[in-house]
């Protein structure tokens, strides 16, 4: 590792990272390789989540060759140095802010969209002229296995790196001095990856995770609401999401309609069975999912189930799950689902939605059903969370103008379109004086005719 580090850092003392025409090449390296390799990007995905192709496509390769293309667009102005007023006490002078490449950036990425959560980082990295290691997930091992393969052939490997590995891997990676680390992942290992780079007091970004919450009013259209609320957990891998909703929460009266309406969508979308449905991911191995089917097996969580429940150990795959009030101090309740289940929560007012929410931890996304303008702005103003999205979910993470990230437990630093470029890049301070402009009271000796401004 530390020779792999070691080449890196030349190549970036070198200067080669630096010119915008290097960056350019890369990413219009990457928009090739996805071009090229599509069928064997989605292949991979499939492997790794039996992920059904079109969801492969619109969620992972599709988005990622956008992000590249919006990036290699938006480069040449995001180099340019932001003139700033000069001030008064720097009279006469000129100020800029520079974005500064940092130097040698470690991804280390997640399994559930293994291609887009690792080029993405990539993306913004090598447009802020880093020089740049990705560690892929070993838990999706066809997509790693790729990713070593694939970006040696379109990339400069002098300066980014593929290396392949779990957990002794990528700690032998994270007792080296890196100028970022780039982590997405659970909330304990992003503890292990901040203690890491604080010794080496390297600054990182955690992409976590956390309960999403989606609060369903009754003033919704309620088949359009459903259909992307079902969209949203299950046509996103099968619930394996940071933003999909974890639970919902809605008013006892409401609840009955709208279990009813999103037993109709789920039958529409996945057929009688749904683990037959090649339109379901599978869960992503056997750890993952007995740490699910465990959650439902729980005697006081199983008899809440209102909807699916099924499951086939040797296919891994768990059907849409829909359960109303669970007890609160379930583990399906307390810690993040990330699966198939998604549990009711009803309150007497949908007012009391917001503060059932803002009780827990601030989640990666926030969500919100209702027509009701008043609803609609106490949430944006009283819910703090990484994104807020209305009428919808998950879908804010496709607009590259939007920062995408956490906040609290759910992550810090944020990225997607020019905040990936700003998060892999120092913005440095420059003033620039000439020799004139002298003020004799700012040199001593401090005489009583100097002093007499005070
Ligand atoms: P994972 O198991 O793939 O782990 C993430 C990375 O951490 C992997 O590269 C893995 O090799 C590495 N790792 C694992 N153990 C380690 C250790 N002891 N020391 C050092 N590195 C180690 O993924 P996961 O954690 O199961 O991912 C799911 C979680 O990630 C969920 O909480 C989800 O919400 C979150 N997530 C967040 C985002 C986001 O963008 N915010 C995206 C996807 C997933």
């Amino acid at each position: 590792m530390a020779g792999v580090v070691g080449e890196l850092r030349a190549s970036f003392k070198a200067g080669r990272t630096r010119p915008a025409e290097w960056r350019a090449a890369q990413l219009r390296g990457l928009i090739r390789m996805i071009e090229e390799r599509e069928e064997d990007i989605s292949d991979a995905l499939h492997a790794d989540l039996a992920k059904p192709r079109m969801e492969s496509y619109l969620h992972e390769i599709s988005l990622a060759k956008t992000n590249c293309t919006f990036a290699l667009k938006g480069l040449k102005n995001w180099m340019k140095p932001d003139k700033v007023p000069a001030g008064v006490a720097t009279f006469p002078s000129t100020a800029q802010i520079v974005s500064e490449p940092l130097g040698c950036v470690l991804v280390i990425s997640a399994w559930n969209y293994p291609f887009l959560l690792s080029i993405d980082p990539v993306i913004g990295a090598i447009a802020a002229g880093n020089a740049v290691v990705l560690k892929p997930s070993e838990i999706a091992p066809a997509t790693s296995a790729l990713f070593a393969k694939l970006l040696p052939v379109y990339v400069d490997n002098s300066c980014i790196k593929v290396v392949e590995g779990g957990v002794p891997e990528t700690t032998e990676l994270l007792d080296q001095k890196w100028d970022k680390i780039f982590y997405t992942g659970n909330g304990n290992i992003g503890r292990i990856v901040m203690a890491a780079a604080a010794k080496h007091l390297t600054p990182v970004a955690l992409e976590l995770g956390g309960k999403c919450p989606a609060i369903v009013d009754s003033d919704v259209d309620l088949h359009v609401a459903v259909k992307r609320l079902a969209v949203g957990k299950w046509g996103c891998n099968n619930g394996q999401t940071c933003i999909a909703p974890d639970y919902v929460v809605t008013t006892k009266s409401f609840a009955p309609e709208l279990v009813d309406s999103l037993k109709r969508v789920l039958e529409r979308f996945y057929g009688q069975d749904p683990l037959q449905s090649e339109d379901l991911s599978r869960i992503v191995n056997s750890n993952h999912f007995y740490r699910l089917t465990n959650l439902i097996d729980d005697k006081k969580v199983s008899q809440k189930i209102v909807h699916g429940g099924q499951r086939d150990e040797e296919q891994l795959k768990i059907a849409p799950t829909v359960l109303v009030d669970v007890p609160l101090d379930t583990a399906l309740m307390t810690g993040e689902i990330f699966g198939p289940f998604l549990p009711i929560v009803t309150v007497d007012k949908i007012e009391d939605s917001i503060e059932f929410v803002n009780a827990r931890s601030k989640p990666l996304a926030a969500y919100l059903f209702t027509k009701n303008k008043k609803l609609q702005a106490e949430f944006v103003s009283n819910v703090p969370a990484g994104g807020l999205l209305v009428n919808d979910v998950v879908l804010h993470v496709a607009n590259p103008h939007l920062p995408f990230g956490g906040v609290g437990e759910s992550g810090t630093g944020s990225y997607h379109g020019k905040f990936s470029f700003e998060c892999f890049s120092h913005k440095k301070a420059v003033l620039i004086r000439g020799f004139g402009g002298e003020a004799a009271a700012r040199y001593p000796p401090y005489t009583p005719e100097k002093q007499s401004i005070l």
